[in-house]
């Protein structure tokens, strides 16, 4: 696959180097060159007005039978036999397209002594496939690797999701280079298609566009979703289902050999387990400004976050990023202050139980996500509730 380039037709208008995000066109000696940065996404076919521009794709050769796939199956992530927040949300979304598809909803769950097994049942499971071995105990990247790769190479799900966690990211990646399929990572958005393809949306070029990615020949279709980006069901005590014990035949050798688990003090915010998040921007004005935003914190007993610009400015540690490159929250209440509402920051809080946007500028697009706004100035507002509230606490 490449960019073709007809001479006869191309008039040098530059038209395809203005748009080419990459720097991979340019004019040399009175000819339109394609460097190696060209990534062939096809911006410069769009543009170009004379059809000077195009793109030869050879179609990927189907060479199993996707017909034998056939259901959507989790990775219910565990640590120390309690079972990760974010299966529940990957059996939410994971619920829904199996719906659709009229299949069943599978969690594959690797460990040994699992506590409450069957609230992936509450939350939307129909089956679980339980590969319950000691070794598998705690999280190993090789054993894990071999025993999921086995179990869909035997189930054979046409979907396959995982979480966007540190275990979640390293894991299905190996998967999908082992099964010789796709993957699409981060995704925000996932639905399904008339013809069964599994509709993976997430942020592309730096966040400022949403692609759809399709993986029609190849199976099993592969993405995770970051944590609190999908939303779990309602959990129904009163739903069952079935228990598939996988055998481990193999002797599951690793060179790496599980320890002890350390706690990570570095991080002393927790935006993820926050029920309310007030987050500063830019429009504070400089780092002595978030003593308001930590005082309001403190008032609600929330957490501090932060944008991009005002990690990147210095005034307060990556820690507290909220954002594409950041933390994804989802709070019950998320505060965005002094915050323009960029899409790199929308995509990392936007599926917040609650909004609140105070901004000076009433156009600013975090208006446009936010249940509650307030049009004005940061530093009239913030303190005049600051007030309000100690005096409603008795402070
Ligand atoms: C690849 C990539 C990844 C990125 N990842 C992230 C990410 O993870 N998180 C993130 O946040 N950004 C991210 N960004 C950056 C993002 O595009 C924006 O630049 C950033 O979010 C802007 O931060 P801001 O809203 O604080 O600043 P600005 O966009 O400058 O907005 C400041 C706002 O404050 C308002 N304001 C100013 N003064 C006052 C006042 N006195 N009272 C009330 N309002 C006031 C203004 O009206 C304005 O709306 C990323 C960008 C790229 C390209």
């Amino acid at each position: 696959m490449g960019l073709n380039i007809d001479r006869e037709k191309c008039t040098l208008c530059g038209d395809c180097i203005s748009a080419c995000p990459f720097a991979a066109l340019e004019i040399i000696d009175g000819k339109l060159i394609v460097n190696n940065a060209c990534t062939v996404c096809g911006i410069c076919v769009d543009v170009c007005q004379e059809g000077a521009l195009s793109i030869e794709r050879t179609e990927a050769k189907v060479t199993r039978d996707n017909s034998e796939y056939k259901g959507v199956a989790i990775f219910a992530e565990q640590e120390k036999g309690n079972i990760h927040s974010v299966a529940y949300e990957l059996l939410g979304i994971g619920r829904k397209l199996a719906d659709k598809l009229n299949v069943e909803l599978t969690a594959y769950l690797l460990g040994n002594d699992i506590k409450d097994i069957n609230s992936l049942f509450h939350y939307g499971a129909d089956r679980i496939v339980f590969a319950k071995d000691e070794r598998l105990d705690h999280f190993n990247i090789d054993r894990y690797t071999e025993v999921i790769t086995k179990i869909i190479n035997k189930e054979k799900p046409e979907i396959f999701l995982g979480g966007a966690t540190f275990i979640g990211r390293s894991l299905l990646s190996r998967i999908a280079v082992k099964l010789k399929t796709g993957l699409t990572a981060d995704c925000t958005g996932l639905d399904v298609d008339d013809k069964r393809n599994l509709i993976q949306t997430r942020p592309a070029f730096g966040g400022n566009i949403m692609a759809e990615i399709l993986t029609p020949n190849h199976r099993p279709q592969m993405a995770t979703v970051r944590h609190k980006v999908m939303k779990p069901m309602r959990p129904d005590e009163s739903r069952k289902g079935r228990i598939i014990e996988f055998g481990i035949e193999s002797n599951l050798l690793t060179p790496v050999e599980f320890i002890d688990f350390i706690i990570d003090t570095s991080q002393k915010v927790n935006l993820a387990e926050a029920d309310i998040i007030v987050s500063g921007g830019r429009g504070l004005g400089g780092p002595e400004h978030f003593d308001i935003i930590e005082e309001l914190a403190s008032l609600l007993n929330g957490a501090v976050g932060a944008s991009r610009a005002a990690v990147d400015a210095g005034w307060i540690p990556y820690s507290h990023q909220v954002g594409q490159t950041g933390r994804t929250v989802s709070p019950k209440m998320y505060m965005a202050i002094g915050i323009s509402g960029a899409i790199q920051h929308l995509v990392g809080m936007q599926s917040s139980d609650f909004i609140v946007a105070i901004n000076k500028d009433p156009e600013a697009p975090i208006f446009k996500v936010a249940d509650l706004g307030i049009v004005g100035d940061l530093f009239d507002v913030v303190p005049a509730l600051i007030k309000e509230i100690k005096k409603r606490k008795g402070l």
